[in-house]
């Protein structure tokens, strides 16, 4: 049996924060009901096509059978409890949902209560993956987030009291109006609430969002260079120190309690992705669904599932992406696995560039792994700018 992941996105959410450049889009709940009949034509569509390739991905009923699904969005939360039925049934007509290890849903603290949650759990959801970025009600206002802080914190109880034993909490840093006092309250609140995982990422400016623009016209303020540092710094420290070991630059969690669905996306695993916007990996190609829910719809109504190549991946591309993404995870690459992989030896192709990376402090290497040391973790995107080869 093929390993695999299968990623589900749904697009909808309830109001666009204000730094978000995912494929998500508020207002549009009239298109729940044929977005989820498209999911399931398409779910019915790659399952043929695979069956047809003779692929090793299915169980003993003919089911797709991954060995984790997550998904994700948009907010799959922001479907009502009356919708979310419809999901699971179109995902238990074509995946084998009752024998996988991990099954994850991302949720907005603002679209959940103690009833959806219960109704998340008897499905089999096995870990919830909330969105809370902050724990202050300044800067959540000043994102376009749509929960308050005491939200958030009672969406994490009522998690707790439906059952979920593995929780992630998702923070974010470098936030307009935060400062260090406001950021290490959020962080000592999620402590403090026993969540199982968290990640943190620092506000990225992405173009074409409500930020962007206000950056553009002077109207956002947000914390200096030198303080985002501190924070970073802060955080990096704390987290490991309160035994949330970091498994990957932005990831942090409890022994054991590390999200197995976002580790494989790092070890080169293949995965299908469902969905508008969604992508998958599949063989030497990576797709990608059109981003539009209407043209997505479209496509999938002509039987066009898993048309959109977006990548065909050379050796070359794949040596790169196989070490960019190993690199982001504590394990980094495997000098065994790079040489079933590619038939070579990491150090033929990389020698030069790893010893000079080595010298500088930024990879340590103990024979078997080459990982990034912590500093190599701080400076992570020229650390992969150096995993780039020639053209040949
Ligand atoms: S809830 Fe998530 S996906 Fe939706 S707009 Fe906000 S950040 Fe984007």
């Amino acid at each position: 049996m093929k390993d695999f992941g299968i990623y589900i996105h749904i697009p909808f959410c309830r109001q666009k924060c204000f730094y978000c450049d995912f494929p998500s889009f508020a207002g549009k709940e009239k298109m729940i009901e044929p977005y989820l009949e498209a999911l399931e034509q398409e779910l019915g569509q790659v399952r043929r096509r695979l069956s047809e390739a003779g692929e090793a991905v299915f169980g003993s009923d003919g089911k797709l059978a991954p060995q984790t699904l997550y998904i994700g969005g948009g907010t799959p939360t922001v479907l009502e409890t009356v919708a979310l039925p419809d999901v699971f049934y179109l995902l238990q007509k074509h995946i084998d949902v009752e024998n996988i290890g991990e099954i994850t849903i991302e949720a907005n603290p603002g679209t959940v209560d103690g009833e959806k949650l219960r109704l998340l759990r008897q499905f089999g959801i096995s870990r919830l993956s909330l969105g809370v970025q902050s724990f202050d009600d300044g800067c959540l206002r000043a994102m376009g987030r749509i929960h308050s802080g005491q939200e958030a914190l009672a969406a994490v109880a009522e998690a707790q009291a439906a059952g979920f034993g593995n929780i992630s909490v998702d923070l974010m840093y470098g936030l307009p109006g935060q400062d260090m006092k406001i950021l290490q309250e959020s962080v000592e609140t999620a402590l403090a609430l026993g969540v199982q995982h968290i990640s943190i990422y620092g506000l990225q400016l992405e173009a074409g969002t409500a930020f962007d623009k206000m950056q553009q016209q002077g109207r956002l303020i947000l914390p200096s260079d030198e303080l985002t540092e501190k924070m970073y710094d802060y955080i990096t420290a704390v987290l490991p120190e309160r035994g949330y070991q970091r498994y990957e630059i932005s990831n942090f969690a409890l022994p054991g309690r590390e999200s197995r669905h976002n580790l494989s996306y790092w070890q080169d695993v293949p995965y299908l992705g469902f969905g508008s916007g969604a992508h998958s990996y599949w063989g030497d190609c990576r797709y990608q669904n059109p981003a539009r829910i209407e043209v997505y719809m479209e496509e999938i109504f002509q039987g066009r599932a898993m048309c959109h190549i977006e990548e065909r991946l050379t050796e070359k591309a794949h040596m790169e992406e196989f070490c960019f993404l190993a690199l982001r995870t504590s394990a980094g690459i495997s000098v065994r696995r790079f040489a079933a992989v590619f038939g070579r030896d990491v150090h033929e192709v990389y020698g030069e560039t790893v010893s000079r990376l080595v010298q500088l402090g930024l990879l340590a290497e103990d024979g078997e792994r080459i990982c990034l040391s912590q500093s190599g973790m701080k400076y992570g995107n020229q650390v992969f700018a150096e995993f780039l080869l020639p053209d040949a």
